[in-house]
């Protein structure tokens, strides 16, 4: 399903496309990717592209005319570019190019969405007002990012996949950034130190740059499709062994989602972090209290 990466690479893919060439003739079908939106809106979105933005898991594109397009790949979209007269399955709207190519938006599942507006209320759209910092246009530090979801009480993969607090973490990179981290998934933001809060935001850009090194390119495979790899480190692993110290890989649900973690590199208990920094010596009464040993809902 794509995240943030996948769909910067999206974003990257579209602006090479377009650079240059013209949309010479826009078409969709009828499918819910356009909601409640108005289909013949598309069919004006012709020209030359102007801007092309990203906000979490949102492309913003401006054409001139003042038309614009607000895109999210949902769980199966994707934009592929093919030649004039080749067919694409399940694409559910065409970009028609000067040079010969088209850019279809692909989506078998349908919980993709288009919306054709107004070029200047795009920022405006409610879906993207209400997204919270986004790691790679914003920047992502660990001060910015306890301050994004340190208040949250929910467990800490369920906060960062909070897309009005991070925009763009889900169920993948989150847990791929609580893995680099050596954060267990059910802490509680409340908890962590400013040290954790700084490995974690370099965890999360670690794991966008491993997406970019591994991802991009003019066609994307994502996770759930078949014959694709995993080339995660822990997500997707369950019962396997951990890429770092071989403790076979435990999952359970949270929030509605399969949650993968290692729990030897993942401990729950922040004791063991606070006490090898500061020593056993740290004195009375700044122990903290141990969290509950296990995830609330273990996955049968
Ligand atoms: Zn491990």
């Amino acid at each position: 399903m794509p995240e943030l990466p996948e769909v910067e690479i999206a974003r990257r893919n579209l602006e090479r496309w377009f650079k240059g060439h013209r949309i010479v003739r826009a078409e969709a079908d009828a499918t819910r990717v356009f909601r409640g939106a108005e289909l013949a809106r598309f069919t004006r979105l012709t020209g030359r592209v102007e801007t092309l933005e990203r906000k979490g898991k949102y492309l913003l594109l401006t054409l001139e005319g003042g038309h614009g397009l607000m895109a999210h790949l949902g769980m199966t979209g994707k934009f592929v570019r093919r030649e004039e007269g080749e067919p694409v399955s399940h694409s559910r709207a065409r970009f028609h190019l000067e040079d010969g190519h088209v850019v279809h938006f692909s989506d078998p599942r349908l919980f993709g969405r288009l919306e054709p507006v107004a070029a200047k209320a795009l920022w405006d759209l409610p879906a993207v007002k209400a997204l919270g910092r986004d790691p790679l246009t914003e920047g992502l530090t660990g001060p910015q990012l306890e301050e994004a979801v340190g208040d949250s009480k929910q467990d800490l993969k369920v906060a960062l996949m909070d897309q009005g607090r991070v925009a763009g973490l889900g169920n993948i990179h989150a847990a791929e950034a609580l893995f680099r981290a050596g954060l267990h998934p059910a802490r509680k933001p409340g908890t962590l130190t400013p040290d954790d809060w700084k490995h974690l935001a370099r965890a999360i850009h670690a794991a966008f740059d491993f997406a970019f090194k591994e991802q991009e390119g003019e066609d994307i495979t994502y996770l759930e499709e078949p014959g694709s790899a995993n080339r995660f480190r822990v997500y997707g692993r369950a019962k396997g062994p951990c890429s770092k110290c071989g403790t076979p890989v435990e999952s359970f649900t949270q929030g509605g989602r399969t949650t993968h973690f290692c729990p030897k590199c993942q401990p729950l208990s922040m004791v063991p972090s606070r006490v090898s920094r500061k020593g056993p010596a740290a004195g009375k009464g700044t122990a903290p209290a141990v969290a509950s040993t296990k995830p609330r809902s273990r996955r049968r």
